[in-house]
Parts: structure tokens; C-alpha cells; sequence
């Protein structure tokens, strides 16, 4: 793999100079998309994500000629981040959004999709993380919601980010066990692009690098990685990101 195919940033947009540090990393390693949530629902509350506060931050990263990806779990999150990132100038074409792992309402996902089909740039790809649950005709049912919308193919991706370890064998004690052989499967029956995420897989530094040693043996197309200029001050999801020292390891096994 090289870095073209790598999809690297921060769980969450915390502030300007955390995004646009990303970016100048991503730029100078040849890097073109860079991640970070604006909308966080966690499983307690607290920081929820800085949502629209961002927009300034991404529209400059657009500009760079960097993509920048996030979670929607709403469709107005899709029409008012393309919105605001033009108003500040970026290049809304530069933009990616996905359907996060626990948005499982059909019916939110196809309004998501149709947003990406009536107000994104024809640019714009929507990818799809598996649900949480080990379910093969559940992921392939938020495939056929998506494109019955009407989301063709071309923009279109899927990511495995793993699956909740209740009553999952679990040997290596991941956050989220993978199952390579259900993602090859859905990536040869759907025909689209299947990016691995393991971050949320793994759970813990030294876990993502096992998984993508492990994850060698498959075809993979992409990866999307958690990487944060200093994760010991992150807001979410500090003990699996990446620094930058990391992220020099992970180019260098890729
Ligand atoms: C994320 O990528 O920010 C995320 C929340 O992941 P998942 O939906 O896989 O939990
Ligand atoms: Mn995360």
C-alpha cells in the first residue's frame, strides 16, 4: 500500500491548529484525505464534538487540496457542512462523509444519501463502516439503502471497523474484533471499495499495528488510521491514536 491510499486525522476536530497540523503532515506525506468527527455522540456525555465550529479550519484544509472526511449522522450535518465550507471559501468538492457504525437507521441512511445526491459536488463520496454487530446481510442491506437512494457505485466505499467483542472469540483482546473474511466477502458480493479501519478495530497503539500486520493477507483498498498531533490530550479516544512518530512507523510497514 502506498500512502495514497491511507486516510489519516484526529477522532475529533478539538481546534484549528490540531486540524491544520494534519493537514500540513497529509500534504507533505502525500497523504490526500484527512478524518475528524464534528458530531460525537459518546456512550456517556460530555465533549460532543465541535460541529460547524469547525467549518473555517476544513474550508483552509480544502483549500490545501486535502479532503477532509467526517461522520454524518444526520443529513442536515451533509448539507450544512457543505454549506459552510463554502462560505468560508473552501473547495467543496474536497469533501468525503460516512454512515458511523452505530447510525443504523435505515431511514437516516437514506437521507444522508440522498443529501450527497442533490447538494454534494458530484465529487463527494459517501462511505459506509459496518454496523456493530457481526450481521453480513445487514451490512449488505446499508449497501442496497444507500444505492437504491441513489448513490452510484463510483461514490461509494465501505469500511470494516470491526464488531462489538460480546460473545465474539476475542484472543487478542481488540476493541472491536475483526472478521476479514465477512469484509472480503461483502467487498467481492458488493463490487466496492473496502478501506480497513484500525484504530477502532485494535483499541490501543500497539493492537493497530497487530491488525494491520494481520490484515496483510487481504486485499484490502485503504486505510482510514486515528492519528492526533499529541493523543495524551485528545478528548476522544486518546489511547488509539497515533502520534506523528507512529504514523512515520505505520508508512514505513505499509
Ligand atoms: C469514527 O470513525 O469516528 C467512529 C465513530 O467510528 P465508528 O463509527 O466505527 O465507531
Ligand atoms: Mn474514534
Amino acid at each position: 500500500m502506498n500512502p495514497s491510499t491511507l486516510i489519516i486525522g484526529p477522532c475529533s476536530v478539538e481546534s484549528g491548529a490540531q486540524l491544520l497540523s494534519m493537514a500540513v503532515v497529509a500534504k507533505e506525506k502525500h497523504i490526500p484525505i484527512i478524518r475528524g468527527g464534528l458530531w460525537k455522540p459518546r456512550t456517556s456525555p460530555g465533549f460532543e464534538g465541535l460541529g460547524l465550529v469547525a467549518a473555517p479550519w476544513v474550508a483552509e484544509a480544502t483549500k490545501m487540496g486535502i479532503t477532509f472526511g467526517t461522520e454524518a449522522l444526520l443529513p442536515d450535518h451533509v448539507s450544512s457542512l457543505i454549506e459552510a465550507v463554502g462560505k468560508n471559501g473552501g473547495n467543496q468538492a474536497n469533501l468525503l462523509f460516512w454512515l458511523g457504525s452505530r447510525n443504523q437507521n435505515h431511514m437516516i441512511q437514506v437521507d444522508i444519501a440522498r443529501r450527497i445526491m442533490t447538494d454534494a459536488d458530484p465529487k463527494v463520496i459517501l462511505m459506509i463502516k459496518n454496523q456493530p454487530w457481526g450481521d453480513e446481510k445487514h451490512w449488505l442491506g446499508i449497501v442496497d439503502h444507500v444505492t437504491n437512494a441513489g448513490v452510484p457505485p463510483e461514490r461509494i466505499a465501505l469500511i470494516h471497523r470491526g464488531f462489538s467483542p460480546y460473545g465474539r472469540e476475542n484472543p487478542d483482546g481488540m476493541r472491536n474484533p475483526a472478521d476479514f473474511e465477512m469484509a472480503m466477502r461483502v467487498k467481492d458480493k458488493t463490487g466496492l471499495p473496502m478501506l480497513l479501519d484500525p484504530s477502532h478495530i485494535g483499541g490501543t497503539v500497539e493492537n493497530i499495528f497487530r491488525v494491520v500486520e494481520q490484515a496483510k493477507l487481504f486485499p484490502f483498498d485503504g486505510l482510514m488510521v486515528e492519528v492526533h498531533p499529541d493523543p495524551s490530550v485528545a478528548q476522544t479516544d486518546a489511547k488509539q491514536q497515533l502520534d506523528f512518530d507512529d504514523l512515520d512507523r505505520l508508512i514505513s510497514i505499509i
